[in-house]
């Protein structure tokens, strides 16, 4: 059975950067509903008009958008590889959906990873962060580009930054996080899938355990 790995962590914990390292590690695809409503946002469709406001506000987006977003992209055939879910669930209403579409396929979640953090370093973490038009992530202070506005993977000169990752709207995500999405590391404990990890140390050494964990789920 292909693997269902959940990330889970408040925002700046790390999730998009170490779903695109597993992407790359393990030919696993990563699924951020971030990423889907931000291209809903772009492409003003229904849902991203709906979901706009909410997004820039740093809160969270109703259940019903996010899971049509997600269904959506779940029925695509390239997910058979296997999923990382980058940002989602984010709520016991989206625990237990998830719960009851991968039912639908035979599916169930491999492993809940949460990655563990300070809430006062993420502040700085996200409002440090940008990012090359191809995806690669970088950070003022963290992980800059080897020559200064060129990206190192495709050597590209475009970056751009998210409207939401400022100081102030990170607060408003890390209580959003703490009230509504910190419960489900208990939930995932309960059914016995949960890992945790000390996501506070160097990319590189984060990328390393996670690998360690997923290795050893998917063999
Ligand atoms: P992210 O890229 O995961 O930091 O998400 C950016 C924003 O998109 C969040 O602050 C929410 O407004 C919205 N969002 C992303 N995923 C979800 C979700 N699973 N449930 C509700 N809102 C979400």
């Amino acid at each position: 059975m292909a693997p269902v790995l959940i990330l889970l962590g408040p925002p700046g914990a790390g999730k998009g950067t170490q779903a695109r390292m597993l992407e790359e590690d393990f030919g696993l695809i990563q699924l951020s509903t971030g990423d889907l409503l931000r291209a809903a946002v772009a492409a003003g469709t229904p849902a991203g008009l709906a979901a706009k406001a909410v997004m820039a506000a740093g809160g969270l987006v109703s259940d019903d958008i996010v899971l049509a977003i997600l269904k959506d992209r779940m029925a695509q055939a390239d997910v058979a590889k296997g999923i990382i879910l980058d940002g989602f669930p984010r709520t016991a209403g989206q625990a237990a959906a998830l719960d009851t579409l991968l039912a639908q396929s035979g599916q169930k979640i491999t492993a809940a990873i949460s990655l563990e953090v300070d809430d006062d370093a993420m502040i700085e973490r996200v409002a440090g962060r940008y990012t090359c038009t191809c995806g690669e992530g970088y950070h003022d202070t963290f992980k800059r580009p080897t020559h200064a506005g060129t990206c190192d993977k495709c050597g590209g000169t475009t970056f751009k930054r998210r409207p939401d990752d400022n100081a102030e709207t990170v607060r408003d995500r890390l209580a959003a996080y703490h009230a509504q999405t910190a419960p489900l590391i208990a939930y995932y404990d309960d059914k016995g899938v949960l890992e945790r990890i000390n996501a506070m140390g160097p990319i590189a050494e984060i990328r390393e355990s996670l690998a360690q964990i997923v290795a050893g789920i998917t063999a």
